[in-house]
């Protein structure tokens, strides 16, 4: 029996990841259930799942959930503030922690669930993208063990050995990551100038948060995964590349010295990648439909258009920069989404944006995480003077 906290559990990754729990009550229970603000979503959750442990994160709703929870009879104790998030990954109350928050604010929490040593389920890649080394130091130091819930990642997991020092001594030539393009794939750059909110979040194949859906629509999302990939596998990025792969039902490859190319395919479900990483090295039902090869008939691949998508491009450039240069890209990318949301850039602004921003990044490599979340916050600043500038 493994006992999860869900961090993010209001999300879309937290509604798969209770949805395949619920599927398995002999093997999982909830021992935490954590959110930002949602607090019915939150209440409705607690009393289905009955964790000991609830976590707000924002502490102006904590009276609100207290409230809530003890008029529906539900007797989890509740915890508020960041700090409290950082306090439930590492604690006694799971063994395996769902690191579904979305952007930097999974940061901590993630870093405390592998220092502790806690089987980490990892879906919140910001965090790697703005702290990969540190994430392995802290891998290294708490013994737990790392599975890639993004479904690139866990594709890849899958395709590789399962013990390498690294993967030239596995005989690995490159990872391939599809992306499936985005809800834009093949308009051209004055066709995204009038894009709103609303046309970015409707994904062709995936229901995503709307972060991450704009990333899908801007190729932000690939380019989050590429460096996300380079850390996970210890892969440089002349060895990871991108194909464009618009069914999604390939959800990634790795190719080998001898030329074989082993793929991972399944429906495009988050269930299959969460199913496999709650239960690995076992397999477990995931709730998610057989894939009918002959139904979908044919698999289509292009290259992705660099020119017009150029987030993609300006994260292989972060990667390549080095230093602060990917805790900026990430930075400036969050600052710039949650502003385009607002509608208060155009879409086309957040490459703009990032690009700005990278220009100006600091040189050094941030050597601990106080130094991380400098950067971060210096480069969120310094994203919303850009941002006033762009949108004025
Ligand atoms: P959602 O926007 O659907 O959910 C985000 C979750 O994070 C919510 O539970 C939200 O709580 C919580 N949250 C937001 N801000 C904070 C904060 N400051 N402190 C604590 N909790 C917070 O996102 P997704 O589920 O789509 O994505 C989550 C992560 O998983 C992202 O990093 C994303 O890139 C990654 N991912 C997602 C995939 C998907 O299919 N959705 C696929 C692969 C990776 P509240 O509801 O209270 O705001």
């Amino acid at each position: 029996m493994k006992t999860l906290a869900v961090l993010g559990a209001t999300g879309s990754i937290g509604a798969s990841t209770l949805d395949v729990v619920a599927r398995h009550p002999d093997k999982y229970r909830v021992g935490v259930l954590a959110a930002h603000r949602s607090v019915d979503a939150l209440t409705e959750l607690c009393a289905r799942f009955r964790p000991e442990l609830a976590v707000i994160a924002d502490a102006a709703c904590e009276r609100e959930l207290r409230e809530r929870l003890h008029a529906r009879g539900v007797a989890s104790r509740v915890e508020a503030g960041p700090h409290a998030l950082v306090e439930a990954a590492s604690g006694a109350h799971c063994d395996t922690v769902v690191a579904a928050i979305v952007g930097a604010a999974g940061l901590e929490s993630t870093l405390a669930a592998a220092r502790a040593g806690k089987r980490l389920l990892l879906a919140n890649k910001e965090a790697v993208v703005m702290a990969g080394d540190l994430l392995a130091a802290a891998l290294r130091e708490g013994g737990g063990t790392l599975l890639p819930l993004d479904s690139e990642h866990n594709a890849v997991f899958q395709c590789l050995p399962r013990e390498h020092a690294d993967l030239d001594a596995v005989g690995v030539k490159r990872i391939l990551l599809t992306a499936s393009g985005g809800p834009f794939r093949g308009r051209s750059a004055a066709e995204l100038a009038t894009i709103t909110p609303e046309q970015a979040c409707a994904h062709p194949n995936w229901r995503m948060g709307r972060k991450i859906s704009v990333d899908s629509a801007t190729l932000m999302n690939k380019g989050l995964e590429v460096i996300e990939a380079h850390h996970l596998f210890r892969a440089p990025a002349t060895r990871i590349e991108v194909v464009v792969h618009p069914q999604s039902i390939i959800h990634s490859l790795v190719e080998y010295a001898d030329g074989s190319l082993l793929a991972q395919l399944g429906n495009p479900d988050m269930r299959t990648a969460i199913a496999h990483a709650l239960a690995w090295p076992e397999r477990i039902d995931a709730g998610v439909a057989a894939l009918d090869l002959v139904r979908l008939g044919r698999l289509d691949f292009e290259a992705p258009d660099l020119a017009t998508f150029r987030c993609l491009a300006l994260a292989y450039q972060a990667l390549a920069t080095g230093g602060a240069a990917t805790i900026v890209l990430n930075a400036a990318n969050e600052e710039a989404v949650a502003a385009f949301l607002d509608a208060r850039l155009p879409f086309l602004a957040i490459a703009e944006t990032i690009e700005r921003c990278l220009a100006e990044a600091p040189t050094g490599a941030p050597a601990d995480l106080a130094a991380i979340l400098d950067a971060d916050l210096t480069a969120r600043r310094h994203a919303q003077r850009m941002i006033a500038a762009l949108s004025a």
